[in-house]
């Protein structure tokens, strides 16, 4: 049977898995620590603004397994915050064994532990993954999704220091770029100021070490609006973050918490003193990062210049997803690209012509957008996600954002794509 290896176990890479063996081939995945989801462990809100549109395109279309495991996993639904509406937030502590079980119980073979290095190539082909133990993986295509964070220097070399405690690098080893090794050429993120990398725009504070009427009105409501003090407002940090979607002023001038079964801080970077000012922070502390008072993730630091179809630029048999295939932020970004790259896999595995979703769906148009804008200096200064900022008034411009599901479902059936993605 035709074998595809699949790099980097986060949520783009378990979408693709999923396509991947639903369309009858060997799937391996190998994941670098001992836990699948990568970024997924930390964040937890789904279905927010455009969100909610992809999510039921790509349920129609035949991916929706991860979607479907996540709203069974949501501590809560339908919430509203600053800038958002409709959202579900999943529980952090749960969702990793569950999707780990349900890729299992498909057959995908994942390889814990297995950090790729380099590659093993045949003219422009790639013929197998070597792994830092001196293992060879052979396969037939490759699908990268090893995000965009790393190596770990970049603690040090990128202003505020990498915090990524979630990928655990001193522990696991870094990221490596395979389609740079492969031959490939990727480009870096922007920020505005033309310095690299970006700044995630949230962290996690220790639900327990909050007051116990603030927790209360977590577990019940989903959300926590605190005004801050004058003093500790700091309009400065809403420039610095990856999620232009949370860069309106309510985030500066509040402290806004959402339960993800952690307190997620929807502003990082304050001072921890600062906090344990505030009525009912008195014993707060950072869960991830452990650093989060100063420190959060640098990412986009490379991704993979790739056509619309998923496949990487100059090297036939390899496909990317997720934060690896443009400046894209989001789980369900990750899971709507990483679900095109595996089924593409197959396609071009079996000779057959590798789909590109129309533009007249937001997920097929996100994928060709980011594609245009990622080739542009001016493009990569962005970020891009169904959720908010540039691309979410994008969807409202062209008509593709709606919560309608017979306006959904209709779009995916005139293109001819209802369960396209079954086989
Ligand atoms: C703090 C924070 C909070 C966030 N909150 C949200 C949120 O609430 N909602 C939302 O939609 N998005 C959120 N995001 C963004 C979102 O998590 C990411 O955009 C998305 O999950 C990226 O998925 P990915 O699969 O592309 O990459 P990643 O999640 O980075 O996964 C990459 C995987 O590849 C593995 N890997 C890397 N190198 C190798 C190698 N050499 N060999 C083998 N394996 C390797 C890694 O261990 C990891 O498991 C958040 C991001 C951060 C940092």
């Amino acid at each position: 049977m035709a074998k595809v290896i699949i790099i980097g176990g986060g949520w783009a890479g378990c979408a693709a898995a999923i396509t991947a063996i639903k369309n009858k081939a060997e799937v391996v995945l190998i994941e670098k620590t001992d836990m699948l989801l990568g970024c997924g462990l930390v964040g937890g809100i789904m279905r927010n603004n455009g969100r909610f549109t992809a999510t039921e395109e790509a349920i129609i279309m035949g991916a929706g397994e991860l979607f479907e495991l996540a709203d069974s996993l949501s501590r809560h639904k339908n919430i509203d915050f600053p800038g958002h509406s409709h959202a579900s937030l999943y529980d952090v502590l749960k969702i990793e064994p569950t999707v780990r079980n349900l890729l299992v119980k498909k057959g995908v073979n994942i390889l814990f532990e297995t950090r790729a290095v380099d590659v093993e190539m045949d003219k422009n082909k790639i013929t197998g993954i070597l792994i830092s133990d001196d293992r060879l993986i052979k396969g037939d295509v490759f699908i990268e999704t090893t995000g965009s964070s790393g190596p770990m220097g970049n603690c040090l070399k990128y202003g505020n220091g990498c915090a990524m405690c979630i990928q655990r690098c001193p522990a696991y080893g870094p990221r490596v770029s395979i389609s740079e090794k492969a031959g490939g050429k990727d480009v870096i993120g922007k920020r505005s100021s033309d310095s690299f990398g970006a700044m995630s725009g949230s962290c996690k504070l220790n639900k327990d070490s909050l007051g116990e009427e603030i927790r209360n009105k977590l577990n019940k409501e989903g959300v926590v609006i605190i005004p801050l003090d004058k003093k500790n407002i700091n309009k400065q940090k809403l420039s610095m973050k990856v999620c232009q979607q949370y860069a309106i002023n309510e985030y500066a001038e509040n402290l806004i918490l959402l339960d993800t079964g952690h307190a997620k801080l929807m502003t990082s970077y304050h001072s921890l003193a600062a906090l344990r000012n505030i009525k009912g922070f008195e014993n707060v502390r950072y869960e991830d990062p452990y650093a989060g008072s100063k420190g959060n993730s640098i990412r986009y630091m490379s991704m993979a210049l790739r056509d619309n179809t998923m496949k990487v630029d100059g090297i036939p048999n390899l496909f990317c997803a997720g934060e690896k295939s443009g400046p894209f932020v989001g789980h369900t970004e990750a899971i709507v690209t990483g679900s095109l790259a595996g089924y593409n896999s197959i396609r071009y595995l079996y000779g057959e012509k590798t789909l590109e979703l129309p533009r007249t769906t937001a997920i097929g148009d996100i994928i060709a957008y980011v594609n245009e804008q990622m080739r542009t200096d001016s493009g990569l200064c962005n970020r891009y996600t169904f959720a908010g900022a540039l691309y979410f008034e994008r969807m409202k411009k062209l008509n593709l954002y709606t919560t309608n599901l017979d306006v959904i479902k209709d779009r995916v059936y005139k293109e001819g794509l209802i369960d396209v993605f079954m086989c």
